[in-house]
């Protein structure tokens, strides 16, 4: 029989592909129950109040959760609505289980946002049979919400994603003080690859150069994106000049070790130009600085000849206004 605590039961096996279930009841003997009925197949974790169900949620977010409605610190119909209003909780699916069943509190409790409503005392089958749906419609809008973000050619992410996770970044880098720099990465000389190659060409290519960028990015909040056609952006949140430098590099090493050949250019291979910028956050600037940072040090590596990387505010630096042709 589980016993509520502040573990997942069965933990050992997370990452199996288990789903993890937070139960939160203030009746242990129901807690026990409903555990008993799911922890041979979820990852199960047993609460007793909304408030510890609230800080659980918030610190290590489960697949759903099965809440209780009358609970004596918190209740759960408070509980579900502040978990709608936080960002990382809101998308998590809450099934109110509760001893009362009146029209008038499941409309309430479906107003919070709770997907589904279920009256004790509990039919084993039932409230397996409502988990397993729920956890199947989240897996489902959790896959076409990646697909969403992603570059349908190379598969990394695309300029929504990107948009996105610049304004978070931006504000966790300010909020913490920490640099943040980015990349503007651009095939030299593409037309002219497609135009001898082929477009079926370019897009293998495309697709190759997208790999190789994504094997550099060491840190798990680093994000490879394609900005367009034939460029790509390295958003590196908490790095400062030097580390972006090290990352422009790496790229350009991987770049050449893939070896692609280019009939047009003077190295044989396909090479990148990279512009790189890096600013600490603070209420004067904008995240769309620092894009028009890094694409000035782009114009200016392209124009110091290519297969480089020049950092806007370095020695070969360009009028971030002025348009890249
Ligand atoms: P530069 O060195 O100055 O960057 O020259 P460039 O030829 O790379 O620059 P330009 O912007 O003139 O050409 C970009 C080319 O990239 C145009 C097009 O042939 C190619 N391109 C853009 N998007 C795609 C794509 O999705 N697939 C393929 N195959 N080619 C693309
Ligand atoms: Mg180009
Ligand atoms: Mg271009």
């Amino acid at each position: 029989m589980p016993t509520p605590e502040h573990r997942w039961l069965r933990a050992t096996e997370s990452g199996s592909g288990r789903s993890r279930l937070l139960i939160v009841d203030d009746d242990v003997v129901n807690l026990q129950v409903l555990g008993a009925v799911f922890e041979a197949d979820h990852d199960v974790r047993l609460l007793e109040s909304g408030t510890t169900a609230l800080a659980q949620a918030l610190e290590d977010p489960p697949d759903l959760i099965l809440m209780d409605i009358l609970m004596p610190d918190m209740d759960g119909l408070e509980a579900c609505a502040r978990l709608k209003q936080s960002a990382s909780t809101q998308e998590i699916p809450v099934i109110f289980i509760t001893g009362q069943g009146s029209p008038l509190e499941e409309t309430a409790a479906l107003a919070t946002g709770a997907v589904d409503f279920i009256t004790k005392p509990i039919n084993p089958d039932v409230v397996r049979a409502r988990v397993r749906t729920h956890l199947k419609l989240k897996a489902q809008s959790d896959a076409l919400k990646a697909m969403a973000y992603l570059d349908g050619l190379t598969g990394v992410a695309n300029l929504r994603r990107l948009e996105d996770y610049l304004q978070t970044e931006w504000r966790r880098c300010r909020r913490h003080g920490a640099p943040m720099s980015l990349l503007m990465a651009d095939i030299d000389h593409f037309k002219h690859y497609n135009d001898t190659l082929g477009h079926p060409a370019g897009d293998d290519c495309l697709r190759q150069l997208a790999g190789a960028l994504e094997g550099i990015l060491k840190r798990p909040q680093d994000l490879l994106a394609r900005y367009g056609g034939e460029e790509f952006t390295l958003v590196l949140p908490e790095t400062d000049e030097k580390g972006a430098a090290r990352v422009a590099r790496e790229a350009l090493k991987a770049v050449r070790a893939l070896a692609i050949p280019h009939p047009g250019s003077t190295h044989g291979i396909v090479t990148l130009s990279l512009g790189a910028s890096t600013r600490i956050p603070n209420e004067d600037q904008t995240v769309e600085e620092l894009v028009a940072h890094a694409d000035a040090g782009l114009n200016a590596a392209k124009a110091a000849g290519r297969n480089r990387c020049v950092a806007h505010g370095g020695p070969d630096d360009a009028d971030p206004g002025s348009p890249r042709t």
